[in-house]
């Protein structure tokens, strides 16, 4: 029996829900809940996918991995392995990063404050590129630059003046953003000829722009490429600046529920490669190297979240509350963004539903809800539940309120789970508290 979801997901001869070939029951008993099931085959295909299509398309491109979306050890290796580079905001994302042996000149290092302590770490790694976000950035680098007597590449990143709200594009006069250089205020002209002026640490590659997340359309893409393709035209004029490297950001849509109707990611890459190529030839400028920077399409289908079915609270003639043993803790979106989710019974997700439930945290928030209303049938405590879609930004921005220990995470691939990171213990919690006396 096949069941429609996302990648390898199915629905086995027991009738239980399967990831990766493995019964999602099975894995609750073993790791117990809550988990985080990452099905490793959809991440594959989608980081192929974006690679393949710039191969097809003929242009140089680089693949980055936006790694807040989720970052450990185990998922850099994999991306590694599949090719790609990769985005960290942070020491700690860097440190993961090289923990976990990847490739240190196919990493890149975003943020709008880096410390010096974060940029010394990069230079001292050796890493790819910095991408340049603010005039306290540049000063800053380029003492320690020149310090250290060494030289690295970097990206300028600008704001486009174009911002994604996921259905429709407010182009900005004013760039009310605080990432990057204002493209129309001549924030990013000042940067550009600061960091050309100090070629000795700079080899300035390039520019870098991204419009938002979650976005479900081409257009903000497009009108990206073509406003940046378009003042490139005018600093290859004016400044002889050729910008080798044309960074578009991520923010490609996913399916959170059935409402969200989002393009196959390849989709982006061609029109965004459509666009730059016909800017490129139509004023006789060299095509630039694409990068782009997915973090939720690459992660956010992948990832299951299971969790166990507790307390039930019936609040007569307006909801009933069906509790679960993790909640905010685990996935802060709904409370958040009021992100949406669907879930079924790991037990029995073909069953037909026989009421619409609230599907609560158990933290002490009233906000602490994942899902507000979900068909579901009859179910009684100790059935697992599984919530869709919760592989980016759920254990990236876990935490530990309530003093909740975090869930494992288990990759699960051909019929194999794997622990990826460990359920933190109460150990764990009182580790770096000091007693009073
Ligand atoms: C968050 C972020 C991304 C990834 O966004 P997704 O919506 O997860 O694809 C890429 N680039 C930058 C600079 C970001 O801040």
């Amino acid at each position: 029996m096949t069941f429609e979801r996302y990648g390898t997901m199915n629905v086995n001869e027991a009738g239980h829900l399967e990831i990766g070939g493995v019964d999602t029951l099975e894995l609750a008993k073993r790791y117990g809940t809550p988990l985080y099931v990452y099905d490793v085959a959809l991440i594959r295909e989608r980081a192929r996918g974006f690679k393949q299509t710039f191969a097809e398309l003929n242009v140089q491109a680089q693949v980055a991995y936006a790694s807040k979306a989720f970052s450990s050890v185990a998922m850099y290796e994999l991306m590694a392995e599949e090719g790609l580079s990769l985005d960290v905001v942070s020491g700690g994302e860097l440190y993961t990063a090289i923990q976990a042996g990847f490739p240190a000149e196919r990493i890149h290092f975003h943020g709008n404050n880096k410390t010096l302590d974060e940029m010394e770490m990069a230079l001292d790694y050796q890493i790819g590129c910095i991408v340049i976000d603010n005039f306290y950035e540049i000063e800053l680098l380029k003492n320690l630059l020149k310090e250290r007597k060494t030289k690295i590449q970097v990206l300028i990143r600008v704001t486009p003046g174009i911002e994604a709200h996921t259905h429709d594009y407010i182009l900005t006069g004013q760039d009310d953003s605080k990432f990057g250089f204002g493209l129309t205020n001549g924030q990013a002209e000042r940067a550009i000829e600061e960091v050309l002026g100090n070629a000795d640490v700079f080899d300035c590659i390039g520019l870098h722009c991204h419009i938002g997340s979650q976005i479900f359309e081409t257009t903000g893409f497009i009108m990206a490429a073509h406003r940046i393709m378009e003042q490139l035209i005018v600093w290859h004029n004016k400044l002889g600046f050729d910008s080798k490297v044309l960074n578009l950001g991520g923010g490609f849509g996913v399916r959170y529920t059935e409402e969200d109707e989002p393009l196959e990611p390849e989709v982006y890459v061609r029109e965004i490669v459509k666009e730059v190529k016909k800017m490129a030839l139509a004023n006789g400028l060299s095509i630039p190297e694409i990068w782009i920077e997915p973090g939720r399409s690459l992660v956010g289908e992948a990832g299951t979240t299971l969790y166990k079915v507790g307390s039930r609270k019936e609040v007569p003639g307006i909801r009933n509350y069906l509790a679960v043993d993790g909640g905010m803790s685990d996935n802060i979106r709904p409370a958040l963004y009021e992100a949406h989710y669907e879930a079924v019974l790991a037990a029995s997700p073909l069953k037909e539903a026989e009421e619409t439930v609230a599907i609560a945290g158990k933290c002490c928030e009233s906000g602490d809800m994942l899902i507000w209303d979900l068909p579901l049938p009859k179910s009684s405590a100790g059935e697992v539940l599984a919530v869709f879609c919760t592989g980016a930004y759920g254990y990236s921005m876990a935490n530990n309120y309530n003093r909740i220990p975090r869930p494992p995470v288990v990759f699960v691939e051909d019929g194999v789970s794997r622990l990826v990171v460990r359920r933190e213990s109460y150990e764990d919690l009182v580790r770096n508290d000091l007693p009073l006396y």
